[in-house]
């Protein structure tokens, strides 16, 4: 077919490398793969699994408060032991990087442990030789961006927090985004005094005003919220680092960890040399079907900074595949993507906010709930559920659903396929609740508020 060494060479060993590497191997193409650090990329070894795994260990701290109300009772205070919950993690993730690596070699992706740059349109440029490939994918990813200010090495990111020699007694988390919250909640489950600078006025920008602002008041259960503020110093004495702000007295903390976003990874990858156009942020500027300015070379996952999250990787990848050696297929959809943050306690959208679906929409109708669940009846705790859901008068249909509260994520994939499916309120109304459960309020709300 060709007179190249691949068919298709994939940069990067993640979520959207190893769906398009499988896929295409399992349609016939001879495909290799360069990953330089981790099979699995960011999702397994520092992203989406040990975040998972540590927000486990944060709800059993709760569950062991709330276990009280319903009668257990503990002779000696539960302790938590943070090398075994590092060591049990690591053994998981090892797991999981073989799982990876037999599934490329099993579907006859040769794996290449190397780091690759682009040499031309089609020689890639390997530690130890170079190759050749009709198509190249580049799914590179992204990495954590820390803005620079005096002592700014001294702050960790998400890349460290999973492996931390202990637990710190405080610490600061810098970001009011999906990762800050997330690991400000782990952090202050698992006993760590923890406070969080955001430099505007409500964590989870981008969400439904209502469920951040619902959540911003659970979470002020957890941490210390310290709104408006930017760090613009941190002095390291021994273990303490003294924090400055541009607004606020100074704090003394063991560990800073900032969660300010990620910028796609395309440094020194020989794309400017190619000419292959980047946005302003770094971000490989890819059309409807995932092919770069060279059509050969095309783009998936975080590198694109479309929408950062494994299943979108994983469907990107997925469908430049079948084009690329299957039948073709359809276009990727961005509409309606399910999306939780596990936060404490956890929220999940799906859909359009309200204020979207008003731009959008002439009329709306906003359905509304927020009570105490029965589980914290009896556990004292006093955690509030907020469940909402946005409906386009002129079809009925659903075209926002939001949650906080316990299962968020897995009751919101549901939520998301009746969306996806069209679902109007009345099918919503017809369908009959699990009682008692917090979800059935999706099927019970009857008044718009
Ligand atoms: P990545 O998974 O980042 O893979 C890119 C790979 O390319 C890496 O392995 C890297 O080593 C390799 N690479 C880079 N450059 C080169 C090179 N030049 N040569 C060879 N190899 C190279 N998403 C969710 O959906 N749910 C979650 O709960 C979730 N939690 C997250 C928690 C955290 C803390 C973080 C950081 C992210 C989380 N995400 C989550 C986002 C998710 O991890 C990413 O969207 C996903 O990993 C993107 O996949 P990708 O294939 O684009 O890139
Ligand atoms: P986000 O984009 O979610 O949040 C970044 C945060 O940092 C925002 O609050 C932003 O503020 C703030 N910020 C950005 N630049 C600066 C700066 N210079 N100074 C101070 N604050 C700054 O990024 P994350 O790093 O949290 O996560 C990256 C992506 O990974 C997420 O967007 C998500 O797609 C994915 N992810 C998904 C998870 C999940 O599915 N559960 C979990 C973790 C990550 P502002 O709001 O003002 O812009």
């Amino acid at each position: 077919m060709t007179n190249f060494d691949y068919d298709l060479f994939i940069i990067g060993g993640g979520s959207g490398g190893v769906r398009a590497g499988r896929i295409a191997a399992s349609l016939g193409a001879k495909v290799a793969m360069a990953e330089e650090r981790y099979m699995g990329g960011t999702c397994v070894n520092v992203g989406c699994i040990p975040k998972k795994l540590f927000s486990y260990a944060a709800y059993y701290a709760k569950d062991f408060v709330d276990a009280r109300g319903y009668g257990w009772e503990f002779p000696q205070a539960p302790a938590f032991e943070w090398s075994t919950l590092i060591e049990n993690k690591d053994t998981e993730i090892n797991r999981l990087n073989s799982i990876y690596q037999n599934l490329m070699t099993n579907a006859g992706v040769h794996v290449i442990h190397e780091r690759a740059s682009l040499l031309d349109e089609h020689t890639i440029a390997l530690e130890t030789h170079t190759v050749t490939a009709k198509e190249i994918l580049i799914a590179t990813g992204g990495w954590p961006f820390v803005p620079e200010f005096p002592g700014s090495e001294h702050a960790i990111t998400s890349n460290e927090v999973f492996s931390l020699d202990k637990l710190p007694k405080s610490a600061l988390v810098v970001g009011g985004g999906y990762i800050a919250v997330e690991l400000a909640g782990i952090f202050a489950a698992l006993g760590v005094e923890t406070s969080v600078s955001y430099r505007g006025g409500a964590v989870l920008r981008g969400f439904d005003v209502e469920l951040a602002e619902a959540f911003s008041q659970e979470f002020d259960k957890y941490a210390t919220q310290l709104l408006q503020t930017n760090v613009t110093k941190i002095v390291k004495s021994d273990d303490i680092l003294t924090v400055s702000f541009d607004r606020g007295p100074d704090i003394e903390v063991e560990t800073v960890l900032f969660a300010t976003g990620r910028h796609p990874n395309t440094a020194n990858l020989g794309l400017e040399a190619l000419g292959i156009k980047l946005a302003k942020n770094g971000a490989i500027i890819v059309n409807e079907q995932f092919d770069t300015n060279i059509a050969n070379i095309h783009a998936v996952g975080d590198v694109i900074d479309r929408v950062a999250l494994t299943p979108v990787a994983l469907a990107e990848g997925q469908l430049l595949a079948h084009r690329l050696f299957g039948k073709g297929g359809k276009d990727m959809s961005y509409d309606n993507i399910p999306t939780a943050v596990f936060c404490q306690p956890e929220i999940a959208t799906v859909g359009l906010t309200e204020s979207i679906a008003r731009e959008k929409y002439q009329e709306i109708a906003v359905y509304r709930s927020r009570f105490t669940p029965l589980r914290h009846t009896l556990s004292g705790r006093g955690e509030k559920n907020f469940l909402k859901l946005i409906v386009d008068v002129a079809t009925d249909r659903v075209i926002g659903a939001h949650m906080m509260g316990e299962y968020a994520a897995e009751i919101m994939q549901g939520i998301g396929i009746a969306i996806k499916s069209g679902a109007t309120k009345a099918d919503f109304d017809a369908t009959i609740g699990i009682h008692p459960s917090v979800a059935e309020e999706f099927v019970t709300m009857r008044t718009p508020s």
